[in-house]
């Protein structure tokens, strides 16, 4: 199906000399394993040529001691790769890797380009096949076309810059140079950080960073590239940057121990619990977090309301996130794979269980069902964010806008589906309050309808949609 390619991703690079770049680069994938399952791969340079190595599966799995042997360099860039309903699909796995006369390039992008026709007709226009190629397979041939005519790097990407319409953190290595790039409104996050003078480490959330023992830099800015070759970094302002981050990124995606905007993940995810406390005091006996995304906010609900805080579920921390299960009775069954509860804990007890979301509303569902078997006496659910009634086009999958819950129905129908006895969600100012950042400066699209980037032809399969007004010029980019 036409919706299957929706990829909130992970990418890390490396160019350091005298390091081995493949391998840091592993370990800043690990870190980002949470971004996505399904694929993993590596393309590390050593100067003369540039080596692959991908498959799928967690990034434990895809490499081994041999493998990353096999990518000597100083250069390297990885990527983890997320996808849902498509299922898995090896053939679109990261990086894509280009090679034509005089240059070889790799590329690993996070995002999505809800529409690429004006880039699909360029290409065509130059008699490059773009068939079965998806957005970030485009975007590569685009650059690669003009490192064929002999570009730099830095060069080709801006030149292409224009006709990549949606939404990009993307990295990007030739032998000897490397590129790390945000779209202008920089919805999906990209930092870098720094071994020492020599080495710099790009990566889509800053946990990694730590992980390597790299100090954090800075965020890359909307709008902006950063080159490394031998000569460091070079900034250049692609376009005027509009920030606009996802603030899906705060709420669920993102590693607690990241650095966003500016602030500590879990920092805010504490605040929406408190926040969702200032509007909404439970009368319960105990608070219960859907483990582990929505444990800050727990935290923050039971201490702002005062009810005492406890385990009510147990998470078994290798089974890997349900949600990508595109089957509904496998992902309930998923559920119960990876969630067991402690009677002790809930038995007898008014719970209020916190989670982060509600998107399809299979998870509490089948949460509820678990503690009240386990002997809860009310269950009532408070969720750190607003309803989820847009789906998302920009790089993280929230699926069809008919599968949305909050979609589907009113606040009495997913009461009455899900089995709670009340149900509270977080308020839109109030997210916006507890994030700290004005609300033009984030993406709320999957909560209100508001597209800071233009999903093409997809709008007409949304409904609902706030009236704006009409529309950024092609000629600054088309975004
Ligand atoms: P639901 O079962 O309602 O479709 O999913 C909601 C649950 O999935 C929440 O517990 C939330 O933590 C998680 N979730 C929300 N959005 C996403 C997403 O985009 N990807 C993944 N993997 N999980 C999500
Ligand atoms: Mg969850």
């Amino acid at each position: 199906m036409s919706d299957r390619l929706k990829e909130a991703c992970g990418v890390f690079a490396v160019h350091g000399n005298g390091f081995e770049a493949a391998r840091l680069t592993y370990h800043g994938l690990w870190a980002l394993q949470h971004r996505g399952q399904e694929s993993s791969g590596i393309a590390a340079s050593d100067g003369t040529s540039i080596r692959v190595h991908k498959g799928q599966g967690l990034v434990a799995h895809v490499y081994s001691e041999p493998t990353l042997a096999g990518l000597p360099g100083h250069l390297a860039i990885g990527h983890n790769r997320y996808s849902t309903s498509g299922g898995p699909s090896g053939i679109h796995a990261q990086p894509v890797l280009k090679a034509g006369a005089g240059f070889e390039l790799a590329f690993a992008h996070n995002g999505n380009l809800p529409s690429f026709h004006r880039l699909k007709r360029m290409l065509a226009a130059h008699r490059i096949d773009t068939d079965g190629k998806n957005d970030s397979e485009c975007m590569a041939e685009a650059i690669a076309l003009f490192l064929s005519e002999g570009k730099s790097l830095e060069e080709a990407i801006v030149e292409v810059y224009p006709l990549f319409t949606g939404v990009f953190s993307f990295v990007a290595m030739t032998r000897d140079s490397l590129a790390a790039v945000k779209d202008r409104c920089g919805i999906r996050p990209l930092a870098i950080g720094k071994l020492d003078e020599s080495c710099h480490v790009i990566s889509s959330e800053t946990c990694a960073l730590d992980t390597v023992g790299a100090s954090f830099v800075r965020e890359i800015e909307p709008g902006e590239m950063v080159v490394v070759d031998g000569d460091g970094p070079r900034w250049t302002r692609i376009v005027e940057g509009r920030p606009r981050l996802d603030v899906f990124e705060l709420v669920y995606f993102a590693r607690p121990d990241s650095i966003l905007a500016g602030r500590r993940v879990n920092e805010v995810r504490r605040k929406l619990g408190t926040q969702l406390a200032a509007e909404w005091r439970a009368d319960a006996d105990l608070v219960v977090p859907v483990p582990d995304s929505a444990i800050p906010s727990a935290l923050g609900y039971a201490s702002a309301t005062g009810i005492p805080f406890d385990n009510g579920l147990i998470k078994n921390r290798y089974i890997h996130r349900t949600f990508i299960r595109p089957d509904p009775h496998l992902r309930r069954w998923g559920v119960r794979m990876k969630l067991n509860p402690l009677p002790e804990a809930v038995a007898g007890k008014r719970v209020v269980l916190i989670d982060d979301s509600i998107v399809r509303g299979t998870t509490v569902a089948e949460i509820i069902r678990i503690i009240r078997r386990a002997g809860a006496r009310e269950v009532h659910v408070g969720i750190a964010s607003p309803p989820v009634v847009f789906p998302d086009f920009y790089g993280i999958d929230t699926p069809l806008q008919e599968e949305l819950i909050a979609f589907r129905m009113g606040d009495n129908g997913i009461l009455e589906h899900i089995g709670a006895d009340s149900l509270h969600y977080l308020s839109r100012d109030g997210l916006i309050r507890a994030v700290g950042v004005p609300e033009e400066q984030l993406c709320t699209s999957i909560f209100t309808g508001d597209y800071p980037i233009d999903i093409g032809e997809r709008a007409s399969k949304v409904s609902g949609l706030p009236r704006r007004p009409r529309k950024p010029k092609a000629a600054s980019g088309g975004l």
